[in-house]
């Protein structure tokens, strides 16, 4: 196994690592121990090239950095990206290699559950590592983050409804939902159950019909769901699809969705503001995820408690962050970056 650090301006520390024995190739990125270890998910997708991968681990790291400081929570940035396809290239061989980058690390690294990736995943890195979480079994445990990450969008959505049309109340609202794998699934089935309309897209066909068929929705290609008229449209797939391209061809009052990075740049996020849809930033709409991973890296022993007041500030946050962009000009994604400067300032001083 070579495990080579790189150079990547703007982030500490950043590793590139290759084992030929099992397959494994990818980066972990550490943006930031400011405010403690970096903890951030493991994502597996077949990459293009390493260095789409290295910028996606760059990208989603920061990100990381961004979504701990809003949870409040004392953990750092940082993510993982493996190269390859989950459904055909992971081994317990290859997770176990895994386990042995994030391993010597030292604890300057925890790793959890992403695209790609399971509890059961989780279990194989944990047999070569003490810093990871989202594991389904020990004492602290807190499996799978889905569904609390989904909790944490249907309130962002509720709060994004409150600004935009007034009312929170989702029955009836049409909400265009792009992803339905862990996260995209619970969501659609929380929109449901407040008697939303949901329109529906995977890349996966069959995933598709089953959520489809299970609430009802109306299904749509995958490149039909920017053209979809709806109130809200929540991106819970993979990242940087609210672009020059999509943004002039959406249908929608507002964005709230899960998925990581959804603006491809930070101008996309001017390019929404000035075509009046309302977007809730993605980093504090899916922060649900980690706050119900940290209870594992932090050893919380009264989890519901704790999970359901980090939800209830995340909510709180996101209503601070609509309403100062409803009274400036400025993007609410531009707001939330401030309010998280100031945090990470104030810390530093
Ligand atoms: P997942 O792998 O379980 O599901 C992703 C789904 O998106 C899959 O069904 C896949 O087929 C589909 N998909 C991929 N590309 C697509 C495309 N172009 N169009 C339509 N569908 C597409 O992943 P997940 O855990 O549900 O995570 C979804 C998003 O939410 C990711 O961006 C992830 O980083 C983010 N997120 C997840 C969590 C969590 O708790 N799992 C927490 C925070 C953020």
């Amino acid at each position: 196994m070579e495990i080579t650090a790189i150079d990547a301006p703007g982030h500490e520390h950043v590793v590139e690592f290759n084992d030929t024995a099992t397959g494994l190739f990818g980066y972990v990125a550490i943006h930031s121990t400011q405010l403690g270890p970096a903890a951030g998910g493991v994502r597996m997708r077949p990459y293009a090239h390493s260095a789409e991968a290295l910028d996606d681990a760059l990208r989603l790291s920061r990100g990381m950095t961004f979504k701990n400081a809003a949870a409040d929570l004392p953990l750092g940035g940082g993510k993982a990206v493996i190269v390859g396809d989950p459904s055909a290239d992971k081994t317990p061989a290859l997770l176990q290699a895994f386990g042995r980058v994030v391993q010597s690390l030292d604890g300057l690294y925890w790793t959890a559950e992403d695209m790609g990736m399971t509890p059961a995943d989780m279990a194989q890195i944990g047999a070569k590592a003490d810093f990871v979480a989202g594991l389904a079994d020990g004492a602290f445990a807190s499996g799978d983050p889905s569904p609390i990450t989904a909790r944490g969008i249907y309130n962002a959505i509720r709060i994004t409804a409150k600004h935009r049309f007034e009312s929170d109340d989702l029955s009836g609202r049409v909400v265009s939902v792009q992803g339905l794998g862990h996260v995209g699934e619970h969501l659609c089935s929380l929109l449901h159950q407040d008697g939303a309309q949901l329109v529906v897209t995977d890349i996966d066909p069959q995933q598709a019909a089953t959520v489809a068929e299970k609430f009802g929705a109306r299904r749509v290609a995958p490149d039909a769901i920017y053209a979809v008229e709806a109130d809200i449209f929540a991106p819970c797939a993979i990242g940087g699809i609210l672009n020059e391209t999509t943004i002039p061809s959406l249908k929608v009052a507002a964005v709230a969705g899960g998925a990581n990075n959804q603006l491809a740049t930070d101008a996309d996020a001017q390019r929404l503001h000035e075509r009046g849809i309302l977007y809730a930033p993605d980093f504090v709409a899916n922060g649900g995820g980690i706050v119900n991973v940290a209870t594992e890296i932090l050893q919380i022993s009264d989890r519901q408690a704790w999970v359901g007041q980090r939800l209830e500030a995340l909510e709180r946050t996101m209503d601070r962050i609509l309403t100062r962009a409803g009274h400036e000009t400025v993007s609410p994604h531009a707001v939330a970056e401030q309010i998280v400067q100031d945090v990470l300032r104030a810390q530093a001083a």
